[in-house]
């Protein structure tokens, strides 16, 4: 092909394509394809002057046409040494260089005397072609890149304020959005408040975070002391909430926890592109953020939360909201704990003067039980006796009913404890009591020590024929025991017997119980002088 018709196809080409492109990006692209395609280029390089300084708008090269806005510097390993191109520049001189394999075109392009971008292309070896072939070329490029590098910089500048104006809006969202989680932490913390109990309120804590505060999976836990650590309320994979109390287990040595202490002051430890687990296994990878939970100075506890399940990115306003929610629930728990403690200690409390009291009650059953036996006999003693004997008096009084009492005396008990000791007079004593009180157990019936060797059978509602009898059967029932005796001046008795007064009555306002008391004594010693071992029924 002659010279001047490629050079004709090249300029034809260029402006008929030239004339429909918007944009300075398309006509450098074109220009070089056809630089490519027309004369076999195998390297151009577009300098501009841009920002005061060199820069690279456009590279073609074995790996493709690289056009860039803004211009970038040029590079220190460029294939065209940064000296030549200011050199060129400097002496705007357009010329052809021979190189290996070909020729390298320098073209200045020049606008209003100003040279404002450089075109170097690398061409095969061809003697035919001239410098001033590309003249026309320079000149139009010139005037493209006045004008485009212009407007390019206008969009340019445009851009840079939409994208500005874009972060702005973003920024006013997402501080509309943290005022908004502000007031759902305000309503977290007022749900917190209303808990029925602490493990209401961990659980209430967990579930509501996840709902307003956009994390997809939380959990607290809490330290126990000896470096333990105790689950409460967390996240299964699913987005659950779930119960983890039976969750409890040493703090590992490598655990934030351990290693953060100094972050663990700045109650929040966040971190991007990080593994995600779940039961100390990897399950997914994402941030995770770590809230410690403080009562004064000591760690009580920890949130922990992530992004597992959505992915979604840690906005800005996170960090603020999850410091406060972690503040937030360290109050509530400090303050419920204390609570929990003052219940636990009430309660202590109560049971302890619960069983203060019952030991009390049981020790006065205890001592009215003794204040009402003979210590001695362990029979009923006179006191009882006393009081039984009115209220009996009156009741037989109301109902008339016949009211019997029988009084009974060992006998010559002085000499036998002179002659046994008083330790043998008091076994002795025991023996009687215990042989006349299982003698008569109706109801009502009441035996008791009066006094020394004295006891009394008090018979409610029993008249005289069956106190006789009873009577009767005290006297036997001690003969029988055949207590022996030595044989004292006094008696030939040879066994330990008793005697007994008998007195029955139907109580009348003539009557009183003193009265009929000493009558029934006069009975007994009516039965000591007709010779004892026997009864006498007053008359
Ligand atoms: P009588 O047949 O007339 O009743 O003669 P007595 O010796 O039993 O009567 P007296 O009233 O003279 O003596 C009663 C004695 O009972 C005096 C006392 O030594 C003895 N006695 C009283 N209480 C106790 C006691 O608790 N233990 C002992 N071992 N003896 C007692
Ligand atoms: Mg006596
Ligand atoms: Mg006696």
């Amino acid at each position: 092909m002659a010279e001047n018709e490629r050079l004709n196809t090249f300029y034809h080409h260029l402006m008929s394509v030239w004339g429909k492109t918007h944009g300075l990006r398309t006509i450098c692209e074109l220009t070089c394809r056809h630089l490519a395609e027309d004369f076999a280029a195998t390297q151009v390089q577009l300098i501009v002057a841009y920002q005061a300084r060199w820069n690279t708008l456009l590279r073609m090269d074995e790996s493709g046409i690289h056009y860039q806005f803004p211009p970038t510097k040029i590079k220190e390993n460029n294939r065209i040494p940064f000296s030549q191109i200011t050199h060129t520049i400097r002496i705007n001189n357009a010329r052809l260089d021979n190189i290996e394999n070909g020729c390298r075109l320098w073209l200045p392009l020049e606008r209003r005397s100003v040279i404002i971008g450089l075109l170097i292309i690398d061409l095969p070896k061809d003697p035919h072609l001239q410098c001033s072939d590309f003249n026309y070329l320079a000149t139009l490029l010139a005037s493209e890149l006045d004008a485009g590098l212009l407007s390019e910089s206008i969009e340019h500048e445009h851009h840079g304020r939409r994208t500005a104006e874009r972060e702005l809006q973003i920024s006013q969202h997402e501080q509309q959005a943290l005022q908004e989680q502000l007031q759902a932490l305000h309503d977290i913390s007022f749900k917190l408040w209303r808990a029925r109990s602490i493990d209401d309120m961990l659980f209430t804590a967990v579930d509501e975070a996840k709902k307003v505060l956009h994390v997809d999976r939380m959990a607290i836990f809490l330290c126990k002391g000896n470096n333990l650590m105790q689950g409460t309320y967390g996240t299964d994979l699913f987005g659950n909430t779930i119960d983890e109390q039976y969750f409890e287990s040493k703090i590992p040595d490598d655990y934030w926890y351990t290693n953060n202490k100094q972050v663990l002051k700045e109650y929040l430890s966040v971190n991007e592109n990080t593994p995600l687990y779940h039961d100390f296994k990897q399950v997914g990878f994402g941030w995770n953020a770590y809230i410690s939970l403080w009562d004064e100075d000591s760690p009580v506890g920890w949130i922990a939360c992530d992004n597992l399940l959505t992915g979604m990115p840690f906005l800005s306003y996170h960090r603020q909201l999850l410091k406060q929610f972690g503040f937030i629930v360290s109050q509530h728990l400090v303050r419920r704990q204390a609570e929990e403690k003052l219940i636990k200690l009430n309660k202590e409390l109560e049971q302890r003067v619960l069983d203060r009291t019952a030991e009390l009650e049981r020790v006065n059953g205890q001592l009215e039980k003794i204040s009402r036996l003979d210590p001695l006999t362990s029979v009923s003693n006179r006191r009882v006796f006393d009081q039984r004997f009115r209220e009996e008096w009156l009741h037989a009084s109301r109902h008339q009913q016949p009211l019997s009492l029988l009084l009974i005396d060992v006998d010559h008990f002085k000499s036998y404890n002179d002659n046994y000791g008083h330790a043998a007079g008091d076994r002795c004593l025991k023996m009687i009591a215990s042989t006349l009180e299982s003698l008569e157990r109706r109801s009502g019936a009441l035996f008791a020590r009066y006094g020394g060797e004295e006891f009394v059978l008090l018979l409610p509602n029993q008249d005289q024929f069956s106190a006789g009898y009873i009577a009767q059967r005290a006297l036997h029932a001690i003969q029988m025991l055949e207590i022996p005796r030595i044989n004292g001046a006094d008696s030939a008795a040879t066994i330990v017997s008793i005697s007994i007064g008998v007195n029955t009555i139907i109580p009348t306002e003539n009557n009183s119980p003193d009265i009929f008391f000493k009558k029934t004594d006069k009975a007994l010693y009516q039965a000591k002088d007709n010779g004892r071992n026997q009864f006498c029924v007053s008359s």
